[in-house]
């Protein structure tokens, strides 16, 4: 048997990656502070903390996921056992974003390697202190055959795609996870897309303003609104909503001062195309607060928008940054209007402390995952299936999860030879009612 498929060696690969991590966090740190001056506080609390968790959970449990799971077998194959065998896939490609780029190249890598494939990980280009960082850690820990580390951006990316692999796990945007498919179907490779989405964020009148407003700041601007659960944009209850914008002004201004420019704790936009995506979002719309913007230094301060209409720039494709659309509602109708505008967002989240009306959202709309009373964080729970749904993504992993999409279920029934009964086998005359019964009785 390979080294592929020891679990033995998988898990001494593990301890090696996860002393590698330990040993390279502050440069980590660092390196995602040159990228995008993303803070060291934001760094360890969702990056370099998670993936030391994962890694931990991973190692601790991979010898009882990768054992052969017995099942119940089924009556008619009396007298079986039946099996659940993991298989590794295989060849691996993992591609990765920019926006979390150490954890989102990391943690599929985790999973893909415990369930024993070749793994080649393909960091993002636009955040190149990062992946240099990803590069050496894997070069130094696993052999090249293994798990290899291939820099570069969208050439680099395509001739990957080009090549036959036997699953690809692919986080970024709806239309590169479009081209991914379309590579992927060529070969009929399994693939798992992470992708991306128009969250809403209702709050109705029943709602703690003040704590929303301060849970709703802290998720949309944390890593200056690139993050893909972040809420796009709000839907308030309109007798409400100067009440919320109130809030929402103190806690923005509570988190960052009155100066975000200067705050240690607030990012910057990832380069300059994305800068004059975003900037561009703004020309015409009613600003509350913020709107300042600097090219030199791929600024944005936290931005409210006030009732942008729903043909605007804004409100046509996820905003992935620290803008955020202020839309009030009245009824139902309104909320389902606009929601049903889009296609099945990666997260929604709802601040209500009418449980029924809770209920009824989170029952009515189909999205990859999201919160009652918060943002963001049903993403820290490793036992929650995290992913898309519909354009906002295929699979969903995080935990035991990651481990199990990364490997194939083999079934096998193991019949024992002690009892052979006749009834299936031809000719077969005169069975029809017994094996009409047979199948009434087990079904
Ligand atoms: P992106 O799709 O532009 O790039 C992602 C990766 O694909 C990069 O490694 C890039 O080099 C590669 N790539 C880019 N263009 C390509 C092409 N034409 N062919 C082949 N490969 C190509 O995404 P991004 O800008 O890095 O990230 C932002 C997007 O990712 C947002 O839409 C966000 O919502 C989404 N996202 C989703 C998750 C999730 O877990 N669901 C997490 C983070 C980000």
């Amino acid at each position: 048997m390979s080294f592929k498929t020891d679990v033995n060696y998988r898990k001494q690969s593990l301890l090696k990656l996860l002393n590698a991590v330990q040993i390279y966090e502050e440069d980590i740190i660092k390196a995602l502070y040159d990228d995008f001056k993303k803070p060291a506080f934001e760094a360890v609390a969702t990056e370099t903390s998670y993936i030391l968790a994962e890694l931990k959970f991973t190692i601790k449990n991979i010898h009882n996921w990768t054992k052969p799971k017995v099942v119940l077998p089924s009556i008619l194959n009396f007298p079986s056992t039946d099996f659940i065998y993991k298989e590794p896939f295989g060849k691996v490609l993992i591609i990765a974003p920019w926006n979390y780029p150490y954890q989102l190249a990391l943690c599929p890598l985790i999973a893909a390697v415990a369930a024993g494939n070749q793994v080649v990980v393909k960091p993002s280009e636009l955040t190149p202190n990062t992946s240099r960082i990803i590069a050496k850690i894997i070069s130094e820990v696993f052999e090249k055959n293994h798990v290899e580390c291939v820099e570069g951006g969208l050439e680099i990316s395509q001739q990957l795609l080009s090549q036959r692999w036997d699953f690809i796990f692919f986080t970024g945007s709806v239309a590169v996870g479009k081209i991914v498919a379309k590579a992927a179907a060529e070969h009929l490779t399994p693939v798992v897309l992470e992708l991306g989405g128009k969250n809403p964020c209702i709050i109705d009148s029943s709602a703690n303003l003040k704590l929303a407003a301060k849970r709703i700041v802290w998720g949309k601007f944390l890593n200056a609104g690139q993050t893909c659960i972040a809420p796009d944009y709000l839907l308030v209850q309109e007798n409400i909503k100067s009440k919320l914008i109130d809030f929402l002004k103190l806690e923005i201004t509570n988190a960052y001062g009155e100066n975000p420019e200067v705050s240690p704790d607030y990012p910057r936009i990832i380069n300059e195309k994305n800068w004059k995506r975003l900037t561009t979002m703004l020309e015409n719309e009613t600003v509350l607060l913020g709107g300042k913007t600097s090219r030199e230094d791929c600024y944005i301060a936290p931005t409210l928008l006030d009732e942008p209409s729903l043909e605007s720039l804004v409100m046509h494709d996820e905003i992935f940054g620290p803008i955020l659309p202020i839309l009030g509602y009245k009824t139902e109708e309104d909320l389902h209007k606009i929601i049903s505008k889009y296609e099945k967002p990666l997260s929604l989240y709802i601040f209500s402390e009418n449980k029924s009306f809770a209920k009824k959202i989170i029952q009515n709309y189909s999205f990859g995952g999201g919160c009652i009373n918060d943002t963001v964080i049903h993403f820290t729970n490793k036992r929650l299936p995290f992913g898309g749904v519909g354009h906002s993504g295929i699979g969903a992993y995080h935990g035991k999860l990651s481990f199990d999409i990364f490997s194939h279920r083999k079934a096998v029934v193991k019949k024992a030879n002690w009892l052979d009964l006749p009834t299936r086998y031809a000719p077969y005359d005169g069975k029809l009612q017994t094996i009409k019964r047979l199948l009434k009785w087990f079904s």
